[in-house]
């Protein structure tokens, strides 16, 4: 539906290069906004301070003002949010959902490797990674406070179970772009398939998922249009929204540009960059035509 107060948002993670489906998002945001007399939003997700670096800041408004972009100011930065992220936290430890998860991911990995060399198999998430063992789910609380208290590395996860067990039966969302296999309309969510993701670390205050969902409510997003990579992730934020008492945005996932050797394009390689299509004298406008060119058009 055509309304004015729809808002709209790029949201990259400045820990690499934005590549030509980067261009696709943002471009594709901002002109859905204008179409409609919306708005569009831009977002740091810099919420990792391991792999989130300011000269991948900076690349980013000058890739997308070279675009011909523009957004409003201030840029919502989420390192500069990590308190309300908390306080996220602390309201989902009261619900009881969270808990914390010893294991490191090669002790994970170890298991996995057993279980599949005994001719067992393990559950994998949508991204293919092995569900997280479940067993500390009922781990003494006190037990585990005190590791923690003692230095033990540690993560906050999910308990999906209990998670599942405090939303409506029937989680969905509105999609209206083309999913992975075509979805326009109501997407039923399966949350479970993520098994008891990460809410946080003691180096990452809140993951991805967590801050995600927050900053579409707090920034009043309407629309969340973003490459289809996303699209199963989108059941766990449908899950954390309705845990949370969030409002839905309605999504839109749309297809991945592919890379030059077909594989998927990767922010870490300088050659498929923006600036390197730039700096090999591209113009805006040719992004534009290299994208019809698989098929986005663009207006
Ligand atoms: N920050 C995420 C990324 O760069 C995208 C988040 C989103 O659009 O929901 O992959």
């Amino acid at each position: 539906a055509l309304s004015k107060n729809r808002v709209f948002r790029f949201a990259p993670s400045p820990n690499g290069l934005l590549h030509l489906g980067h261009a696709l998002s943002a471009m594709l945001n901002h002109e859905l906004a204008a179409a409609c007399g919306g708005r569009f939003l831009l977002r740091m997700e810099d919420i990792d301070p391991a792999r989130s670096r300011p000269e991948f800041e900076q690349a980013i408004y000058r890739d997308l003002a070279w675009l011909g972009l523009d957004w409003e100011k201030p840029v919502r930065r989420q390192s500069e949010h990590l308190a309300f992220y908390g306080a996220a936290l602390e309201r989902l430890t009261a619900m009881g959902v969270l808990y914390p998860g010893f294991l490191s991911r090669g002790e994970v990995k170890a298991r996995v490797l057993a279980q599949e060399a005994a001719g067992g198999t393990w559950l994998r998430d949508p991204d293919g990674a092995p569900l997280y063992p479940t067993e500390e789910r009922s781990l003494d609380r006190n037990l585990a406070l005190g590791w923690i208290a003692a230095g033990r590395r540690h993560a906050w996860r999910l308990d999906m179970e209990k998670a599942l067990a405090l939303v409506p039966e029937a989680l969905t969302w509105s999609e209206a772009g083309e999913g992975p296999d075509g979805e326009t309309g109501a997407v039923v969510a399966r949350p479970e398939r993520w098994g008891d993701v990460i809410l946080s670390r003691p180096d990452a205050p809140a993951s991805y998922h967590l801050a995600v969902v927050l900053d579409d409510a707090a920034q009043g997003i309407t629309d969340v249009v973003r490459g289809q990579d996303l699209f199963h992730a989108t059941a766990l934020h449908r899950l954390l929204q309705s845990l949370l008492g969030l409002p839905a945005p309605c999504y839109r996932h749309h297809g991945l540009v592919p890379g030059p050797d077909g594989r998927k394009l990767s922010k870490s390689n300088e050659d498929t960059g923006l600036a390197a299509y730039r700096e090999r004298g591209v113009s805006p406008a040719g992004i534009r035509a290299l994208l019809a060119g698989y098929g986005f058009v663009l207006h």
